[in-house]
């Protein structure tokens, strides 16, 4: 198994970093760690040096945060991105969240950053990890335009069963976190998608498909025992599937 999509840089694993990717180590053939800021991106390379092979960094700048920053901050993410561009196995995550951000500005910004992003993607021939929050069709409009991006990934996807046909009739990616043991909408779209465009992740530390709990990569298992009793396939092949899929965007 892959966990496609965590945030082990976060400060909610400070104490338990270590212990969570041993726990990691056992189940999973590895982790891409998404980046969401400047710092974050920093954190997710030193993690991707401590751990070679098992933690793969992408390097993002999430939609919250870039709706609220200014063009130098913005500069910086880039700067840092084109820097460090050689050990990224993605971009991402970007993309537009309009669930928590409400104002036109705020949305003006997002996207035009999410088309900065897109053209980096296609710049260095890099897969997308796009974030897409009530928003997932607009986000989908917009990476369409960008022809030359490897692959495309829609991370956690949300959105409408009609859009996620769209974005798989374009050979695009849809990832079911481990949010799909409980969320009956995640379940209708993990039926009606075929495995082929199917990927795995946690959203880690977030999501967590037990009540309560700190999300973690281990758990990323919970969801391809979901997908495989949903689909009334077998785990394994599940598995086997939804890794061979990641291995393929990732290139890893
Ligand atoms: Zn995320």
């Amino acid at each position: 198994m892959i966990d496609t999509h965590c945030h082990v840089d976060f400060k909610d694993f400070n104490k338990d970093r270590a212990e969570i990717i041993k726990r990691a180590q056992k189940n999973l053939t590895c982790i891409v760690n998404s980046g969401v800021t400047l710092e974050g991106n920093r954190r997710v390379l030193e993690l991707s040096e401590e751990y070679k092979k098992f933690v793969f960094p992408s390097l993002g700048f999430h939609p919250v945060n870039s709706s609220k920053s200014d063009q130098y901050a913005v500069e910086a993410v880039i700067e840092e991105l084109h820097e460090n561009i050689d050990k990224a196995v993605a971009i991402g995550e970007v993309g537009m969240d309009y669930y928590h951000v409400k104002d036109s500005e705020g949305r003006n910004r997002q996207e035009k950053i999410f088309n900065q992003f897109c053209g980096l993607a296609e710049e260095y021939e890099l897969p997308l990890i796009v974030h897409a929050r009530d928003s997932e069709e607009k986000a989908f409009k917009i990476v369409k335009k960008y022809k030359s991006i490897p692959e495309v990934i829609f991370h956690c996807y949300s959105g409408s069963l009609e859009t996620a046909n769209k974005i798989i009739e374009e050979g695009y990616y849809t990832s079911f976190s481990t949010m799909i043991c409980y969320s009956q909408h995640h379940q209708v779209l993990a039926k009606e998608i075929p495995l082929k465009y199917i990927l795995t992740e946690t959203d880690s530390p977030y999501l967590s498909p037990f009540k309560g709990e700190k999300n973690e990569p281990a758990f990323v298992e919970e969801a391809v025992k979901k997908i495989a009793e949903i689909k009334e396939n077998k785990f394994s092949k599940v598995d086997n599937i939804t890794e061979k899929n990641a291995k393929k965007v990732f290139d890893i």
